[in-house]
């Protein structure tokens, strides 16, 4: 499938910055990635050395956990990271953690166990992943929660919220975001003496026969800069700015834009790949539903209207669990659908989205016309087909009850007042699901499934090995760059000082 044919892409998206709109994009989170930091030209010298313990690659919340614990454990860490402030998925993201047998768990009266989660991890696919590294996530996911809510003093919110598939809850909330835990692993890492270098991107892997012993990194003048360590920590994060290694990995989606870290383009992992490291990942990415009007979890995606795919068909309960309905957007041939509002429902926008729709017709992602026909016409929708669908969701409506995907009755509203207004909605990467091959200790396993010695990694650069095609549930992508950056950072201190 190429890019032309998918719901939101690289191309559309360029077209939208064009028409004016970037603006309306939170800068690190949209926009054109820096390029993947060529490869070293060998003529390059290398001007300044740095010896330490433990290096780590990356500033996310997997390296900065990683960093704080090994420097905890009493290893001299250096930390770099490629950009000029902590700039990953972690400074972006919600703020979910995912996680069972928790403090706020019991206060909130759930009872629950690491056992429990595991059963559920393994329904997700997990069985078709290393049983010791699902049970390893299960049994210390609440652990990290624990952490950063008691040792760390992390706000989260009380309510523990339900998840993916999932019957209990275990979706632990930051209060604001998941700043609120990168800046707390920020502040413990700085108190156990982790020094920082930012605007230092690491190059290669330097090797002592099969052994790592460090990386050569360019700071942005250019310089190169050889750091010599007795145990690295790669954690660099995903490579969903890496349009290359998003065809080569995970092709169903290519060409669909992203929200990441603006520093993830995969070189990180490339670098290990090329020293014999062995890749694990099954072509799924994390992501949310879009509308290429507004960035983010734009309100514009409504549950209380109609939403049909370009047959004009409905697909599913409109206030369904975003990330399984992206999972089904995603593989549509076209990789978009489209929300169905009728006159009252716009009405009922605040002004600031009222603007977002208008915008959005003036720019052809939305259209609005006196019938449902013409304005799914306008948008490439079967508009025949779509007016049948509003018909029996009307039906449904007035009857309150949605016998096709039960829909919540609050949402079930009939739309039946003129003009009506169709808006293109698509689906947006927060992440990929392959990377390095790592056993419970994090150690890089090469392809016979031998540790690569003095080699390290975490988070998202890895979470192939835990997470296969579709995320199991919000907030896994977090706890599993949190534990383990804290066991990669302990594990890798204990090795370097032994
Ligand atoms: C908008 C958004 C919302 C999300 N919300 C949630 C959520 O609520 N819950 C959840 O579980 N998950 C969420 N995710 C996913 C989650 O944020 C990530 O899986 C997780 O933060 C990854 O952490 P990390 O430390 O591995 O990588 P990152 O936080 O991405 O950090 C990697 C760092 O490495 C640096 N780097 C890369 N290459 C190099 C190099 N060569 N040299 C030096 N440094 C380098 C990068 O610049 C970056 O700072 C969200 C993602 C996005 C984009």
């Amino acid at each position: 499938m190429t890019a032309q044919h998918k719901g939101f892409t690289r191309r559309q998206f360029t077209e939208l910055i064009g028409g004016g709109a970037l603006a309306l994009f939170a800068g690190a989170a949209m926009g054109c990635a820096p390029k993947d930091n060529a490869a070293r030209n060998s003529n390059d010298k290398v001007s300044k050395t740095v010896d330490c313990d433990v290096l780590v690659v990356g500033g996310g919340g997997a390296g900065v956990t990683a960093a704080g614990k090994a420097a905890e454990a009493g290893a001299n860490t250096v930390l770099i990271e490629k950009m000029p402030y902590l700039a990953g998925s972690s400074s972006l993201a919600l703020g979910t953690f995912y996680g069972a047998g928790t403090q706020l768990q019991k206060a909130a009266g759930i009872d629950d166990s690491p056992e429990s989660l595991l059963a559920y991890f393994l329904s997700r696919n997990g069985d078709k992943l290393d049983y010791d590294m699902q049970k390893f996530c299960a049994e210390h996911f609440g652990e990290t929660i624990d952490w950063l809510t008691g040792e760390l003093g992390v706000p989260f919110k009380d309510k523990v919220s339900i998840k993916g598939k999932d019957t209990v809850p275990r979706g632990h909330n930051c209060a604001t975001s998941a700043f609120d835990a990168l800046n707390a692993v920020t502040k413990f890492a700085h108190e156990k003496g982790v020094t920082f270098h930012f605007n230092m991107g690491a190059q290669e892997l330097v090797m002592n026969g099969d052994e790592v012993a460090g990386v050569i990194a360019k700071d942005a003048q250019g310089t190169l800069v050889q750091y010599n360590a007795k145990q690295t920590i790669m954690a660099s994060g995903g490579f969903c700015r890496n349009p290359d290694m998003i065809d080569q990995y995970m092709p169903d989606y290519s060409g669909v834009y992203t929200e990441v870290g603006m520093g993830l383009t995969g070189e990180g992992l490339r670098m290990g790949l090329d020293k014999g490291a062995a890749y694990v990942g099954h072509g799924g990415t994390n992501g949310i539903l879009a509308c290429p009007i507004d960035a983010g979890q734009s309100k514009l995606i409504s549950a209380k209207v109609l939403w049909v795919d370009s047959n004009g068909q409905r697909f599913n309960n409109e206030g369904g669990q975003t990330h399984e309905i992206y999972y089904q957007v995603a593989h549509f041939p076209d990789q978009k659908f489209f929300a169905i509002y009728d006159q009252s429902q716009v009405d009922a926008l605040p002004d600031k989205l009222k603007a977002s729709l208008t915008r959005g017709i003036s720019q052809g992602f939305a259209a609005k016309a006196d019938t449902v026909e013409d304005a799914c016409t306008a948008m490439g929708v079967n508009g025949d087909a779509a007016a049948a669908t509003l018909a029996a969701y009307n039906a449904m409506a007035a009857a309150g009850v949605d016998t096709q995907f039960k829909k919540k009755a609050d949402n079930l509203i009939p739309l039946t007042q003129a003009p009506f207004y169709v808006i293109q909605m698509g689906v947006c990467t927060h992440g990929s699901f392959g990377g390095y091959h790592v056993n419970t200790d994090f150690q890089v396993l090469d392809n016979d499934g031998k540790a690569i010695p003095r080699f390290y990694s975490a988070g998202e650069v890895c979470c192939g090995t835990f997470i296969y095609d579709d995320y199991p549930a919000g907030g896994c992508g977090l706890n599993w760059s949190y534990t383990s950056g804290r066991f990669a950072g302990a594990n890798a201190a204990a090795a370097a000082l032994a």
